[in-house]
């Protein structure tokens, strides 16, 4: 028989995360001074992730931005509330837990009172804007939302399809806040 065997039952414990968390979920130590991973591990390998990439080239959208026209790294905070509340204050702003480096990033929701104007030529460059505009969702989800068959958003994403559903396309310009505009010269 084995010893274990005379251990209580495991109860479900409340999870609890960092600052909260002082110790890693995964091995106990304390964590080191730039935080906890997921906001509970001490490492890379107590948190079952990959490494992070080393470079902002090779790194996902979520921990990455745009500075003076290069990707440079996300700030990486430990916690929600490290987050000064001059910037979280801000109805445009959101924060997520980074699926890469594991730390509280800050994400800027486009404000949609500014309107962006793009002039659309062709069939190319509006399928362009209908896959931007469908960003990280799949076409079943949007279709699904726009009460369209995912056929249908494909057909109009594809710029050498004959058949594009005007019908569809209304559907999936409404869902996306997307307005078309006749401009005449
Ligand atoms: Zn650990
Ligand atoms: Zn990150």
């Amino acid at each position: 028989m084995y010893w274990t065997s005379f251990l209580p039952p495991r109860w479900p414990v409340a999870e609890t995360y960092y600052p909260q968390r002082q110790r890693c979920k995964g091995c106990g130590k304390a964590f080191p001074p730039s935080g906890a991973i997921r906001l509970q591990f001490c490492s890379y390998p107590c948190a079952g992730m990959p490494y992070p990439p080393q470079k902002p080239t090779e790194a996902p959208r979520e921990c990455v931005t745009t500075k003076e026209g290069a990707l440079a790294w996300k700030r990486r905070w430990k916690w929600e509330g490290e987050i000064p509340e001059k910037i979280k204050g801000d109805p445009s702003v959101s924060t997520y837990l980074c699926g890469s480096c594991g730390f509280t990033h800050i994400g800027h929701s486009r404000k949609l009172e500014v309107e962006e104007t793009r002039v659309v030529r062709s069939r190319k460059e509006l399928a362009e804007v209908l896959v931007k505009s469908r960003g990280r969702a799949s076409l079943k989800e949007v279709a699904a939302v726009a009460k369209i068959r995912p056929i249908r958003l494909k057909e109009l994403e594809d710029p050498s399809s004959e058949k594009v559903d005007l019908d569809a396309l209304f559907a999936v310009l409404a869902l996306y806040k997307v307005k078309l505009a006749v401009v005449f010269r």
